[in-house]
């Protein structure tokens, strides 16, 4: 499970990585990267980031 990064929104302010309880999100020169492998879908980062960059991969 995952979610992506609208890149037109995303300001790199790194504030969902955070909050991620499964530490799943980083911030790279690329933008917001998820780990799949450690994402829940748990959509805790979904409502945190202020610009709705993010949103739960289907
Ligand atoms: S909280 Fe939102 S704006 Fe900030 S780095 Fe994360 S996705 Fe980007
Ligand atoms: S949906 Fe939950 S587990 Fe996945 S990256 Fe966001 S906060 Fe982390």
């Amino acid at each position: 499970m995952a979610v992506k990064t609208d890149k037109n929104k995303c300001l790199r302010c790194g504030g969902c990585v955070g909050v991620c309880p499964q530490v799943a999100l980083d911030l790279t020169e690329h933008g917001i990267v998820c780990d799949a492998k450690k994402c829940t879908s748990c959509g805790i980062c979904v409502n945190f980031c202020p610009v709705e960059a993010l949103s739960l991969k289907k």
